[in-house]
């Protein structure tokens, strides 16, 4: 952060909204109307629209004790076009609304916007709106996503049948191991603010969990290939409360294979340290925002192509539940605390 300190008090509400927003190009040729009127106008040309909103709330989702600015901004936008993604559609616009306490000024405020606006770069997202609002205490976010897809081709959760191969983009558990070593390292601070922070050698995994990305480049994978997944979503709660959530809402079942996970070296090394399963971190980790989903068997050739995809089972009838089979050959049930069969 600069050394010097501006008060938002002295630019006020709108010249402050004027300072944040005056910098926008806009991307998009479905953004008609931007920041600066009462509301923004879109036009999707024939295409369906497609919304979503997270809240991000200090103390609850992010601790600025170890979060920079510029990464919960970028994160900010990262974490709702994620979801836009995961109805295979393209994030277009985003309105982003925020409220902070005095103990923020217009120098720290910058510093956030300027990770809000690298990410709408990365993502070809326009920023059209928001609303700036003083908290008594904490720093709170409400960003809203909003996409497009052409007619029909969104995919819901609730479309996986009996032989799809299920599939998930990236690796998992870095983002949980990244978060268990910042935590550690705080705690370690605050006993002893003398003793620095010790994150030699974890950039992965501490960069997964304060700068994630969305992934863009697998819808645009699966718009390439002609492939058109039958259920779809993002992977923020843990792989086992999302492949519950896709079998339950298309009322089926499913077989993982825990040697099939994709769980990357660092992460691997990290759970080592910690003394936590790297199985039990990828299944019920959470935070890695990749996709989670499920692919006819024709596409099977298709799929093969990208090295980013892991096939990680299939799906089964409902009656059959959903299981994982262990390196050991054992078969589990797979719980929304996936950890619970390992122990
Ligand atoms: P209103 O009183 O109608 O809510 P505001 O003064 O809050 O109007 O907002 C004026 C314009 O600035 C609107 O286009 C609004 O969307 C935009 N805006 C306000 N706050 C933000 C923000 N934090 N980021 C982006 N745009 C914002
Ligand atoms: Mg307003």
């Amino acid at each position: 952060m600069s050394e010097n300190r501006t008060e938002v008090s002295t630019l006020g509400e709108f010249a402050l909204i004027d300072h944040l927003t005056k910098n926008i190009e806009i991307q998009n040729a479905s953004t008609i109307v931007g920041v600066g009127d009462d509301a923004a106008v879109i036009d999707h040309f024939g295409k369906q629209t497609v919304v979503t909103n997270d809240l991000l709330i200090e103390g609850v989702h992010f601790d600025l004790m170890y979060t920079p600015l510029k990464h919960l901004g970028y994160k900010s936008v990262v974490v709702n076009v994620s979801d836009i993604y995961a109805m295979n559609a393209t994030p277009a616009q985003i309105v982003l609304s925020i409220a902070f306490s005095n103990r923020f000024s217009v120098e720290a405020l910058d510093e956030f916007y300027e990770g809000v606006y690298a990410a709408c770069e990365t993502y070809g997202v326009d920023l059209i709106g928001g609303d700036t609002c003083s908290s008594q205490k904490g720093f709170i976010i409400s960003c809203t996503a909003i996409g497009e897809v052409s007619p029909d081709k969104y995919v819901k959760r609730n479309g996986a049948q009996k032989g799809n191969l299920v599939c998930v983009s990236g690796d998992l558990g870095a983002a949980y191991l990244g978060l268990t070593l910042l935590e550690r390292e705080k705690k370690i601070f605050l006993e002893n603010p003398n003793i620095q922070p010790d994150l030699e050698g974890e950039k992965y995994i501490v960069g997964r969990i304060l700068k994630p990305e969305a992934r863009k480049d697998i819808v645009e994978f699966l718009a390439q290939n002609n492939i058109q997944p039958t259920a779809m979503m993002d992977i923020s709660d843990g792989l086992s409360s999302e492949v519950l959530h896709i079998c339950k809402q298309s009322n089926v079942g499913c077989v993982l294979y825990e040697e099939k996970l994709p769980i990357g070296e660092e992460t691997k090394m990290a759970a080592f340290k910690f003394n936590l399963d790297p199985t039990a971190c990828a299944l019920s980790g959470g935070e890695d925002y990749e996709l989670l989903f499920t692919v006819k068997q024709d596409d099977y050739e298709a799929i093969s192509k990208n090295t980013d995809i892991s096939i990680i089972g299939y799906i089964t009838d409902e009656e059959a539940g959903v299981n994982i089979f262990t390196k050991g050959g054992n078969k589990f049930p797979v719980t929304a605390q996936g950890w619970n069969a390992f122990k």
